[in-house]
C-alpha cells in the first residue's frame, strides 16, 4: 500500500529556515550556483489542489477526499509572491512560470499576473509570465488573464481520444472542453501556446500520432514529455517511459521531421520541426538526456519554501523569512548564498541509490 503523504508541516520537507547573512552583497543580476549555471527561471505554485487527479501526478487514490491539502493560511498571500518576483528579478531572473496544482483555481489569479507583469528584468524588459493549466477554466478565464497581461500560456492534454483522456484525468474531463480552452487562449491573444503531452507506455502511447496530426498547421506546438519519477505516489517505471526517441521516430513515419537548433541556453524542450514546413514539436527528454547541465530554474512552493531541484526532498523556508520581517537585501542575500551553494543534478545521477529518497510531489512544488 502506498504510504499516504502529507504536506503540511512534515519535516521531512523542510530544509529548515536558511540563515540571512550579516551584510548581504547587493544583487547584480548574476548568480551562479556551483556547477556554474545561473539563476534564470522561477517558477512558483500557487496552489497545490487540483480538480484532476492525474495518474502520473496525483493518483486518485492517494489524493483521495482524505488528503489533506495546506490551509489557505500556509500559502504566500499574492503580495508575498510579488515581493519574492521582484528579489528574484534582481538577481537575473527572465521567466516566471506559474505552476501548481491547478494555477487557475487560485481565486482571482488574474490579479496576481497583472502584479507580475510590472516588474521588469535587470535588463530592464519586462518579466516573461507563463502559465501552466490543465485549461479545465481558461475557456472561461482567457480574456482576464491575457488582459492582465499573461503573453504565454502551456496547457496540459494528455490525449485526443476522449476515453484514454477521460481515464487519465481521473475527473471524466472532456477532451471538447480543453481544446475550447486552447481556441479562447488564441482568440484572447496569448501567443506561442504550447500542449504538453505526458507520454506513458501502454497509457497513451497511442496518441502521440494523433497529437502531433490534430496540432499540424496549428501554430500550436505539442511537447512530448518523458513519465518522469518526480513524487513518491506515482508509481514510477522506467519500463512505462517511452523515450522521445522512439516519439520522434513514430511521428517522423507519418510526418517527417528535422531537428531544429535551441533558442537559447537552458531550453528544456529538444525542438523538431515538419520538414513540409507545417509547424514544430518539442520532445521533453529527462530520462533518457537530462538536461541538468544547463538547470537554471529555481521553484518556489506553495507555501514559500524554495526548492532548487524537482527532485529535492527539502525546501528552504523563505516564508518564515517574509514573515519575520527581514528586508529585501537580507532575503535577497539568504537566496544568493542557497542558490550560490547548490549541487542538484538529480536526473544525470538517477540511480539505485537516489531511488529511495522520499521526494516531494509535484502538485506541490510546482511542475
Ligand atoms: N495543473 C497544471 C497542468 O497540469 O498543466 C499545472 C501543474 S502540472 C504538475 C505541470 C506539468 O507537469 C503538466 O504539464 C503535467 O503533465 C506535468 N507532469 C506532472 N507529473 C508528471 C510526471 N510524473 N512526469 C512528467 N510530467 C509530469
Ligand atoms: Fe492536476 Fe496538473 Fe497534476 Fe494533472 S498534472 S493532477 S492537472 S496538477
Ligand atoms: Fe534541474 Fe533537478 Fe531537473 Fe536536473 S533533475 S534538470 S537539476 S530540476
Amino acid at each position: 500500500m502506498t504510504e499516504r503523504i502529507i504536506p503540511i508541516a512534515d519535516a521531512r520537507y523542510n530544509a529548515g529556515t536558511p540563515s540571512v547573512p550579516e551584510n548581504p552583497a547587493p544583487a547584480t543580476g548574476r548568480l551562479a550556483d556551483a556547477h556554474g549555471r545561473m539563476l534564470r527561471d522561477l517558477r512558483i505554485s500557487v496552489t497545490d489542489r487540483c480538480n484532476f487527479r492525474c495518474s502520473y501526478c496525483m493518483p486518485p487514490a492517494v489524493f483521495d477526499s482524505n488528503f489533506q491539502f495546506l490551509p489557505h493560511s500556509s500559502l504566500l498571500t499574492f503580495e508575498e509572491i510579488e515581493r519574492m518576483a521582484r528579489i528574484f528579478a534582481a538577481h537575473g531572473v527572465e521567466k516566471i512560470r506559474i505552476t501548481g496544482g491547478e494555477p487557475l483555481l487560485r481565486r482571482n489569479i488574474e490579479a496576481l499576473i497583472g502584479m507580475l507583469a510590472q516588474i521588469r528584468t535587470t535588463a530592464d524588459r519586462p518579466l516573461e509570465i507563463t502559465l501552466t493549466t490543465n485549461a479545465s477554466l481558461l475557456e472561461r478565464k482567457a480574456a482576464a488573464l491575457a488582459d492582465a497581461g499573461l503573453r504565454r500560456v502551456t496547457v496540459s492534454l494528455d490525449a485526443l481520444d476522449d476515453a484514454v483522456f477521460r481515464a487519465m484525468n481521473s475527473a471524466d474531463f472532456p477532451v471538447a472542453d480543453v481544446l475550447a480552452g486552447i481556441d479562447a487562449a488564441a482568440a484572447a491573444g496569448l501567443r506561442s501556446i504550447k500542449v504538453n503531452m505526458v507520454v506513458k507506455r501502454g497509457v497513451n502511447d497511442g496518441q502521440i500520432v494523433p497529437m502531433a496530426r490534430h496540432f499540424r498547421g496549428s501554430g500550436h506546438i505539442v511537447r512530448f514529455i518523458e513519465f518522469m519519477d518526480v513524487g513518491a505516489s506515482n508509481g514510477w517505471r522506467l519500463d512505462d517511459v517511452v523515450p522521445s526517441a522512439e516519439v520522434i521516430a513514430r511521428i517522423s513515419e507519418h510526418f517527417p521531421l528535422e531537428p531544429v537548433a535551441a533558442q537559447y541556453h537552458g531550453e528544456v524542450a529538444t525542438r523538431w520541426r515538419y520538414t513540409d514546413g507545417s509547424g514544430e514539436i518539442g520532445v521533453i527528454s529527462s530520462v533518457t538526456q537530462p538536461f541538468c547541465a544547463s538547470c537554471n530554474r529555481a521553484r518556489l512552493s506553495t507555501e514559500g519554501k524554495l526548492f532548487t531541484c524537482l527532485f529535492a526532498t527539502a525546501g528552504h523556508d523563505l516564508r518564515s523569512l517574509l514573515r519575520a520581517g527581514y528586508s529585501d537585501e537580507q532575503i535577497s542575500g539568504a537566496i544568493a548564498a542557497l542558490w550560490a551553494g547548490r549541487m542538484d543534478r538529480y536526473s544525470e545521477i538517477r540511480s539505485e541509490a537516489t531511488s529511495g529518497l522520499r521526494r516531494i510531489e509535484m502538485s506541490y512544488i510546482g511542475g
